[in-house]
């Protein structure tokens, strides 16, 4: 990247409202141009706290993993597949996770990752899987990633003049294993742990739910279509309204482009709006 492409990215990412941005070692040559200031990740809070120990049906028997390497997109959410359980409830889902060991993800990972935020969140993020930050704390969005995803929401609802925060929605992902060196999710991985995504969101209800790239998308779409042509518009997820965007990693990658950038932010204000305006607005205004 010359002085030029940085100047334009570092811009962009100003007019977002971002005041840090990360420099990998890897980029030593960028050494030598002005070096933005570090700060640490905000501490986030676990909305969840460890679960009493609750007796509930289980929901259907454990889908064993096949273990071919299928590039379907995966069903997720199948019409068999039961809504959820009476009276669910966030803390029984975790609860009916417990040690969970039923795909190949659970031998790498250190912690499961389950989901945090505002239980009562109107408005829900869904990522890929933890990255090594998340598997090390337990908590989504938290790494490099995260703390972009963090100033997209708080930057961005600040400009549009909604009093949201971070911590006023929830985040979660579509696995809650670290799949190892950050592959892609398997789809056998995807459909299994599904089923507590899918109870998750059937438990809060959110107004919209925003998928933050292509596997989210496709996960919860059951569509092989790529990113670029799903973002941007709505979806539907049951009965509920889905934005794909582009993954906040990809936005930190500086070959994405100043175009993803603006059009990722244009995602965000649209979910805002339809999420936050007072009074509600139909989807179709959107
Ligand atoms: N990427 C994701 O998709 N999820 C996380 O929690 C972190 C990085």
């Amino acid at each position: 990247m010359d002085r030029d492409q940085l100047k334009q990215y570092l811009e962009f990412y100003r007019d977002l409202g971002v005041k840090s941005v990360f420099v990998d070692q890897a980029q030593a040559p960028l050494a030598a141009a002005p070096q933005p200031s570090v700060t640490p990740p905000p501490p986030v809070r676990a909305s969840t706290p460890p679960p009493p120990r609750v007796e509930i049906p289980a929901l259907r028997p454990t889908p064993q993993p096949d273990m071919s390497r299928s590039t379907e997109p995966p069903k997720l959410f199948p019409s068999d597949f039961p809504v959820s359980p009476d009276n669910d409830t966030l803390v029984k889902i975790r609860e009916d996770m417990g040690d969970c060991q039923r795909c190949r993800l659970c031998k790498g990972r250190k912690t499961i990752v389950f989901g945090s935020g505002n239980e009562h969140a109107r408005l829900v993020f869904v990522g890929e899987g933890p990255g090594a930050d998340e598997d090390e704390q337990g908590l989504p969005f938290v790494g490099r990633a995260g703390q972009l995803l963090t100033q997209m929401i708080d930057n961005t609802a600040g400009k549009e003049g909604f009093s949201i925060r971070r911590p006023d929605v929830y985040i979660c992902n579509v696995v809650k294993c670290r799949p190892p060196e950050n592959r892609t999710p398997e789809t056998d991985e995807m459909e299994i742990c599904g089923q507590f995504l899918s109870r998750q969101l059937m438990v809060m209800k959110p107004r919209a739910i925003c998928a933050l790239g292509g596997t989210a998308a496709k996960a919860l779409l059951g569509t092989k279509e790529g990113i670029t042509k799903m973002r941007g518009k709505w979806h539907m997820w049951r009965e509920i309204p889905v934005m794909p965007t582009y993954h906040p990693s990809y936005l930190l990658r500086p070959t994405s482009g100043q175009v993803a950038k603006r059009e990722a932010w244009e995602d965000l204000k649209k979910v805002l709006h339809y999420v936050y305006d007072d009074p509600p607005r139909p989807l179709s205004d959107f």
